[in-house]
């Protein structure tokens, strides 16, 4: 029998998400209060309800692609009631890691297996249906989840219990952040100092300062021809999102007493840089900040 996925939250990532599990043959029932995202969705040729309710009401699995925790949180305690006995839910939403348990809770307390499922890869990634999804949850509903998230992308780790897929995504786009400023950092120096951001590249690349964040996504552009900064940093991964990841990093670390200064910091110069220059361009683009010395010192935030 068809599986019916319930989706709430048809925007940038959820709309293409959604259309890939209806061509893996899944029955997909839409909502999203957005009239635009609805619309889109429905030229698409998904079916889409006018009420997160409706949709839950005949559903196999319940998944949320959605902004924050709160929307989260207040989505479960809106559909919970709806829900079909024992449907699973499963929240791909980028959230607080006491958030997707708290959310968990919620679910599993009115009988639901549950997964935290957070992704990385993008509008591209969830287009393409190359998402790497990290999920958080016992053996049963990971395995009940897997070939529905396989639809979706190409990589499924299971990282753990629950909220364990939202711990592996922040501490991984934390690293990023803080690897994105040191590499943007390296280049600004060398251009002062009279090196080719090329020559830079050439030797970086290939020694032990290479990463993603300079050998895929180099902040400068001739390098890495398909780098943002090719295209005055449009497209990629908005620095706006990283900022969002950085925030829930450093409010994890302050929950649970770790003491990260670089994280910290990075998210203040993150702050500083969307502040400046707005959220929508890709992350790598912080370097015109560090260039331009406008970004530090900065307040530092407070995370409790
Ligand atoms: P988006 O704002 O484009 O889409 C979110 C959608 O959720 C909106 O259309 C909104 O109307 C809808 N929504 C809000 N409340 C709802 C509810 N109760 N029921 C149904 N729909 C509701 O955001 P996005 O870019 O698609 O990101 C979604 C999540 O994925 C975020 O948590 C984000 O951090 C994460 N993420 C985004 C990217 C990216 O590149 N965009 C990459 C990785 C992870």
């Amino acid at each position: 029998m068809t599986a019916t996925v319930a989706f709430l939250g048809l925007g940038n990532m959820g709309g293409p998400m959604a259309g890939n599990l209806a061509k893996a043959g899944y029955r997909v029932v839409g909502f999203d209060p957005v009239p635009a995202a609805a619309d889109a969705a429905r030229t698409a040729g998904l079916d889409v309800t006018p009420s997160g309710t409706a949709a839950v009401e005949t559903a196999d699995v319940v998944l949320t692609m959605l902004p924050s925790g709160r929307h989260v949180l207040d989505a479960y305690t809106d559909i919970l009631p709806h829900a079909r006995p024992g449907s699973l839910f499963v929240d791909c939403s980028t959230i607080d890691v006491g958030e997707a348990r708290a959310a968990a809770k919620l679910a599993a307390d009115a009988g639901h297996p549950t997964c935290d499922a957070p992704v990385s890869g993008g509008v591209v990634g969830a287009q393409a249906a190359t998402l790497t999804f990290m999920v958080g949850a016992d053996d049963s509903a990971f395995t009940a989840a897997s070939p529905l998230l396989e639809a979706m992308g190409r990589r499924v780790v299971h990282c753990g219990t629950s909220g364990a897929g939202q711990a592996a995504k922040i501490c991984n786009n934390m690293i990023l952040g803080i690897s994105m400023i040191a590499v943007s950092e390296g280049f600004v120096l060398a251009e002062r100092l009279g090196l080719s951001a090329q020559a830079l590249f050439d030797v970086a690349s290939v020694s032990s300062g290479q990463c993603w964040a300079l050998n895929t996504n180099c902040p400068v552009p001739g390098p890495v021809p398909t780098s943002p900064a090719n295209r005055d940093y449009t497209g990629g991964f908005a620095a706006g999102l990283m900022l969002k990841d950085l925030r829930l990093a450093a409010g994890a670390a302050a929950a649970v007493g770790a003491n990260l200064p670089l994280g910290q910091h990075a998210t203040d110069l993150y702050r500083a840089f969307v502040e400046q220059d707005g959220p929508g361009r890709d992350f790598s683009a912080v370097i015109t900040g560090i260039s331009a010395g406008t970004l530090a010192p900065a307040n530092p935030e407070e995370t409790s």
